[in-house]
């Protein structure tokens, strides 16, 4: 069945060519105990791994049932060792980390069988060499005899033709020697077994044929079988294998077969698993917050939208082309960049500032924002933005006039009287009530800008619906104020209103209003004899929604509040309104009969999901109701006689004169204003002209009116678009983008306006601005922490790159075993492959837990400090591509001592010790 024909193995020793068979003719019965005796370096064993296909032979040829190997290529050779050909060896080679019944099960494992036929054919051998019952067992609890035994199973199972064993009994005290010989004779019985001992007592009591090599050739055989007989015999037998050839090892089983090494070493794995999963975490975690962060903001975008939509103002700053000439700074030839000759060169801020004046038209702006604009933007997609604040830059303050209850002089006693005053008028009232300490009074005067009365309403209900709840109880309604007479209140996110507003419109008296300025002097430490409060004095801490709706406010137009008698352009040339001209008492009904109510029609209030919001706390009139005002303001005597006379403002003095009442005389308009650059009165030079007519007032403010303020104005001065949300806020600029193109605009109402006939209209956008910087940021920042944690993934890679190499060192038996089994090179490298993917897959998933479990720590520290509970989160996706890189990272590092492991020549592998 086998026949060596002038077989020859030459070695190559340290460039020495070493004759280890030289010219060895044999042939092999299909069934019979063959023993190959010699001293020691004669070839036996060489021979013995020619024989099993193990090693390959410089020359001649071995014939397997009639079939030459001349042509077997590796798989050929594969499959020959793993289903002709049983291998005992002297040192046994079992795999240290598999139970005996895996060892047993492995050349099956190898050839592909199922498990189930797998662990009963594997059962079977081990109790054919009486081992049944110890399956579990692993070979280091087993004596040497025992081993042997499994090792002959494991030769046995997959039912070769031939079984070879290498001094079998070499290792094995005498008993259990006879005890093993007994039991390959047993097999030789219809086998052929082919045994190398150096025991020629053994070889003589068990083997039928004894063959004696001698420096590498044959120098007898005391049962020899020609080539003839051999010939014959073979015509009876397959030379080929058949399907069996095919069958090979699953990726499954190289799982499960790496997977019980790493198992069998769990501390040393365990520690290559968190030592390569901190590069997984640093770069996960670096992920998890960017994702977080971004996350946050654009979850902040559409509601920090609402609070900075696009403006069309009638000048401004262009904020973008500012920051972008900031950070390249023009430069000229006189700047030197390096210092030379020990001399350090100067900074030329005088260039900046030049080559700025020069460009200030880039940063500064003036919109002219005409008729044509305006129908420009109407003809704007509706669906394009939410809302569109169209704004005339009006006062109403002037106009609105609230019953307040004030302090009088009666007979030399204080008396509470109500009086109609101008919401203006209250609010110079309410700023000589703060003026009862001179500290607080230094801050009177900004009031005005931390409180604002009243602003024009987005008539988007639906739009201001999205950032905002209906207040509805008591007698409050969900009703969306859309008419001239109708008033909307709009709460800040603690639901509340600010107690200056409240004041400014009436809903405070005087009394109120200064027990409170006395309460919080008293509890600052600021108390003095006047403020001391009675003991029962009740705080006015909150409005009953009743009260709120039930406040009546009257508006009336221009010409009832302005004097036409005290209207001139004087003599002097300077002066448009005269003392008193401006009244702001309503008390002459001959004079204030033309009055329209207001009513607060309902309440708003921001949704709690709302940071910013598009409106602040005050009280809204509607778009009719601007409309309207602007109307009368046109034709009102008071704005015709500032245009006939070319003023386009009027600074108007305001002064309260004690604290128990209010005047508020005296109202200027200077010619020649800032524009001609002659003339020009300061407002400080104005108060203390008026403070020397008037004594020491306990409050005088100077402020501007301008035509737009009176009504006088019917271009906008400011437009302010709000866009759906961030996403689709393009829509709005591209559009707006549109005017300031080349390309001819045909608005809805038919003209076609060129190029030329249009101005450049600047908008604003500043949340891009921010947005785009914070994000630039953000991947910056992304970027380099990335950088520096991949540099740990790098230091991991090469880690694993180590050990696997270890292993493969560590395994170099199991290698052997494997090949000698009749695994194929692939499968050894498999093997590794698999066993570094295991290990990325486990240090990915960990590292990925782990950067949940900081996740969730850093978002629950985070959002303890400041709310916001989301600074990191990992999505699902960049965490599954996070293990999938580290899988690979892995596998990369682990390729090269995978392929030198499958590389190893299994002679080799096995001699190894
Ligand atoms: P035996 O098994 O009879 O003791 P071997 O077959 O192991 O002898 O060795 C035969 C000869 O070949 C010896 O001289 C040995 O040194 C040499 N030899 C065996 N394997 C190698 C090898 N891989 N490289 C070089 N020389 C080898
Ligand atoms: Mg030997």
């Amino acid at each position: 069945m086998l026949k060596v024909d002038n077989l020859v193995k030459n070695y190559d020793a340290a460039g020495l060519k070493v004759g280890a068979l030289r010219g060895v003719s044999l042939c092999f019965r299909k069934s019979e105990f063959v023993a190959i005796v010699g001293p020691s370096g004669c070839g036996k064993t060489t021979l013995l791994n020619i024989l099993g296909g193990l090693d390959h032979y410089t020359d001649g040829d071995l014939v397997i049932n009639g079939k030459s190997t001349k042509d077997f290529n590796s798989h050929d050779w594969d499959v020959y060792r793993n289903h002709r050909i049983g291998f005992i060896f002297q040192s046994y080679n079992l795999i240290p980390h598999q139970n005996i019944l895996s060892n047993v099960e492995l050349s099956l494992t190898i050839a592909g069988l199922s498990k189930k036929e797998r662990i009963a054919r594997a059962r079977k051998a081990l109790e054919k060499v009486g081992l049944g019952g110890r399956e579990k067992k692993l070979p280091n609890q087993l004596s040497g005899g025992q081993c042997q035994r499994v090792a002959i199973a494991r030769a046995l199972v997959n039912e070769p033709d031939i079984l070879l064993a290498d001094e079998p009994t070499g290792a094995l005290d005498s008993v259990t020697s006879v005890q093993i010989m007994d039991l390959i004779k047993e097999i030789s019985k219809d086998k052929l077994v082919i045994m190398v001992t150096h025991n020629d007592e053994l070889a003589k009591q068990y083997a039928t044929r004894i063959v004696s090599l001698k420096d590498g050739q044959l120098i007898n055989d005391t049962n020899p079988f020609t080539p003839e007989d051999e010939a014959e015999e073979v015509k009876n037998l397959p030379a080929d294998l058949g399907d069996k050839e095919k069958a090979s090892m699953s990726l499954f089983t190289a799982f499960k077969l790496s997977g019980k090494n790493l198992w069998s070493k769990a501390k040393r794995t365990s520690l290559v698993v968190v030592a390569a999963s901190i590069g997984i975490v640093g770069v996960a975690m670096v992920l998890s917050v960017s994702n977080g962060v971004q996350g946050y903001i654009a979850s902040q975008q559409d509601d920090m939208l609402s609070g900075n939509p696009i403006q069309i103002a009638e000048s401004g700053l262009d904020l973008s082309s500012l920051t972008e000439n900031f950070s390249n700074p023009t430069k000229t030839s006189i700047i030197k960049e390096s210092m030379e000759d020990g001399k350090v060169n100067v900074n030329f801020m005088i260039e900046e500032f030049v080559a700025r004046t020069k460009d200030a038209t880039n940063y500064m702006f003036s919109n002219n924002i005409d008729q044509n604009y305006i129908k420009f933007l109407e003809d704007m997609d509706k669906d394009a933005y939410a809302a569109m604040n169209v704004a005339y830059g009006l006062d109403i303050t002037n106009n609105i006039y609230t019953d307040m209850k004030v302090y009088e002089m009666e007979g030399g006693k204080q008396v509470e009287k109500t009086h109609t005053y101008s919401v203006a008028a209250t609010t110079e009232l309410l700023k000589s009530m703060l003026s009862v300490h001179e500290e607080v009074a230094k801050y009177r005067d900004m009031v005005g800008t931390f409180a604002t009365p009243f602003f024009q309403a987005l008539d988007n209900e639906e739009y201001i619906l999205s950032q905002y709840d209906y207040v509805t109880f008591n007698g409050s309604s969900a009703v969306f104020p859309q008419e001239e007479d109708e008033l909307m209140l709009v709460l800040n996110k603690k639901d509340k209103v600010s107690d200056f507003v409240l004041a400014m419109l009436g809903y405070y008296s005087q009394e109120e209003f200064t027990n409170l300025v006395y309460y919080f002097m008293n509890e600052n430490g600021l108390g003095t004899e006047q403020s001391k409060l009675p003991e029962d004095v009740e705080l006015k801490t909150a409005f009953d929604v009743e009260e709120l709706l039930g406040k009546e406010l009257t508006w009336y137009p221009n010409d009832t509040i302005f004097d036409s008698t005290k209207l001139s352009y004087n003599s002097m040339g300077k002066m448009i309104m005269g003392p008193n001209a401006y009244r702001y008492e309503a008390k002459d009904p001959s004079i204030f009969n033309n009055g329209k109510k207001l009513h607060v029609k309902s309440i708003i209030t921001p949704k709690s999901s709302v940071q910013y919001g598009s409106l602040k706390t005050g009280f809204y009139y509607t778009k009719k109701f601007a409309k309207k005002f602007v109307e009368q303001g046109l034709n009102s005597s008071i704005v015709r006689l500032m245009k006939d006379n070319q003023v386009d403002e009027i600074k108007s003095g305001k002064i309260g004169t004690s604290s128990l009442g209010i005047s508020y005389d005296f109202n200027y308009v200077f010619e020649g204003s800032e524009k001609s650059g002659t003339g020009y009165l300061g407002s400080g030079n104005m108060m203390s002209s008026m403070g020397a007519i008037f004594g020491a007032p306990s409050s005088v403010s100077v402020t501007t009116l301008s035509l737009s303020n009176l009504g006088g104005n019917n271009t906008p001065t400011a437009i302010t678009i709000y866009p759906n949300n961030f996403e689709t806020k393009n829509k709005v600029t591209d559009y707006l983008d549109l005017w300031n193109s080349d390309k001819d605009i045909v608005l809805s109402d038919g003209t076609t306006l060129k190029k030329a006939d249009r101005q450049e209209i600047k908008y604003s956008d500043n949340l891009e601005v921010i947005i785009s910087m914070i994000n630039k940021m953000i991947q910056m920042v992304t970027y380099a922490l990335i950088g520096f944690t991949a540099l740990s993934l790098v230091v991991s890679t090469v880690m694993i790159g180590i050990i696997t190499y270890v292993s493969v060192i560590e395994r170099i038996k199991e290698i052997g075993v494997i090949r000698a089994l009749g695994g194929r090179k692939k499968d050894v490298s498999r093997l590794f492959n698999v066993e570094t993917a295991i290990i990325g897959l486990i240090s990915g998933l960990f590292g990925v837990g782990v950067t949940y479990l900081l996740s969730l720590a850093a978002n629950l520290i985070v959002g303890s400090l400041t709310g916001i509970y989301s600074i990191a989160s990992l999505p699902i996706l960049t965490a599954a591509i996070i293990v999938g890189v580290s899988i690979l990272l892995t596998l990369i590092s682990g390729l090269i001592p995978a392929s030198i492991a499958a590389r190893k020549d299994p002679v080799v592998a096995l001699r190894t010790e």
